[in-house]
C-alpha cells in the first residue's frame, strides 16, 4: 500500500507532479502569503527528499539551482518523492533581503511555533508541511551580503547517511561544522532526519561555477540514497576532504586590502593572504594564515574597518 502524502491542502498520488502554493500567512493588508512547492512522486516507494532554498531570502543561487533540477530529464522516473522548495523565505526574496520584515534570522528560528514570531511561524509551517514528511534533505546557502563563498559541503559528519549525502554531492570541501542553534539542520536533526547544507557564491547574483555543480550535486545525492536509476555515477571516486574546523581572519587594522589569495586557495601556515594599507599606500599590514587550510569564504569588498571579516579558512592538516 502507498504512503498519503499531503502537503497544505494538496494531495500526491504516485506518479504525480503538482505545483503547490503553501499558505504561509497574511500581511496586514491581507496579502496572503505563499510559498512555491513542486511536488514529484515516482511511480514506486522510496526516499522523500526536500530540497530548499532562500532560507536567507537573498541567496539566490539555490534558488536557480531548483530551477534547473525541475527541468531534468532524470526526475520523470524517480524511486520516491522530490519535494523542491525554490523560496522558503518568501518575505526576504520579495524585498532582496536575508531577513524577514521583522528582521529575524528564519534559519535561528527553527524548529519555530505557530504563536511565535513572524520568523517562528514560517519555520514552523516548513518543519510541519515539508521536514516532517522527508527522509532527507538538501538546503541551498550563499554568502552573506559583501561575501562570497567557495562552494563546499556544511554536514555533521557524526551520522553515518548525512556524511554519504555529504560525499555523494562531490563538492571540493565538506566542512564537519557544530549545528547553530535555531537552524533548520539542528531541527532536522532532532527529529532524526539527515540533512546537508550546501554553501556557493554571493548573495544576489547567480555564480554559474556554484550553481553548475550544485545541480549536479543534488542529482547525485538523489542517486546516493537510491531516488533515481543506477546507471548514474553517485559516490565520487576520491574521497572529499573534510574540515573539522574552520576560522575567520579578520582585519588588524581599518585600510584598504589587497588580496593575494584567492577563494579556494590551498595555503600554508605563515603564508600571506593580503595586505592592508592607508590611502597612500604606506603604513602596510600583512595577513598571515594562522593555520593551513583552504580558503572558503572572503570579503568581496576590499574597504575595511578593524575588525572585520576577511578570510574564512576552513583547516586541513
Ligand atoms: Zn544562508
Amino acid at each position: 500500500m502507498t504512503k498519503k502524502l499531503v502537503i497544505g491542502d494538496v494531495h500526491i498520488a504516485n506518479n504525480e507532479r503538482k505545483r503547490i502554493y503553501l499558505k504561509a500567512s497574511k500581511l496586514y493588508d491581507f496579502t496572503e502569503i505563499n510559498i512555491p512547492v513542486e511536488v514529484i512522486r515516482g511511480d514506486e516507494e522510496g526516499p522523500v527528499l526536500f530540497v530548499s532554498a532562500a532560507i536567507h531570502g537573498d541567496e539566490i543561487n539555490g534558488v536557480e539551482i531548483i530551477r534547473r533540477l525541475l527541468g531534468r530529464e532524470e526526475l520523470n522516473n524517480l524511486k520516491g518523492t522530490l519535494i523542491a522548495v525554490p523560496i522558503v523565505n518568501v518575505y526576504g526574496f520579495n524585498s532582496n533581503s536575508r531577513y524577514l520584515p521583522d528582521r529575524r534570522d528564519l534559519n535561528r528560528s527553527f524548529p519555530g511555533s505557530s504563536r511565535g514570531s513572524q520568523a517562528s511561524q514560517l519555520a514552523n509551517t516548513f518543519m510541519t508541511e515539508i521536514v516532517k514528511k522527508c527522509t532527507h534533505g538538501i538546503d541551498l546557502h550563499t554568502a552573506a551580503v559583501k561575501r562570497s563563498n567557495y562552494p563546499h559541503i556544511r554536514a555533521n559528519l557524526k551520522d553515518s547517511e548525512t556524511e554519504k549525502m555529504a560525499q555523494a554531492f562531490n563538492s571540493p570541501i565538506i566542512l564537519n561544522t557544530p549545528l547553530p542553534h535555531g537552524s533548520l539542520r539542528e531541527a532536522a536533526k532532532k527529529i532524526g532526519i539527515p540533512i546537508i547544507l550546501f554553501e556557493g557564491g554571493e548573495a544576489l547574483t547567480f555564480n554559474e561555477e556554484v550553481i553548475k555543480p550544485g545541480v549536479e550535486g543534488v542529482l547525485s545525492v538523489m542517486a546516493s540514497i537510491g531516488m533515481m536509476e543506477k546507471d548514474r555515477q553517485s559516490i565520487p571516486v576520491n574521497k572529499v576532504p573534510t574540515s573539522h574546523s574552520s576560522h575567520w581572519m579578520r582585519a588588524p587594522h581599518s585600510g584598504i586590502l589587497l588580496k593575494k589569495v584567492e577563494l579556494g586557495e590551498r595555503v600554508k601556515r605563515g603564508q600571506l593572504l593580503g595586505v592592508i594599507s592607508d590611502p597612500f599606500g604606506r603604513d602596510l599590514h600583512n595577513i598571515k594564515a594562522r593555520k593551513a587550510g583552504i580558503i572558503v569564504g572572503a570579503a568581496t569588498m576590499p574597504l575595511l574597518n578593524k575588525g572585520e571579516a576577511i578570510f574564512h579558512v576552513a583547516e586541513l592538516r
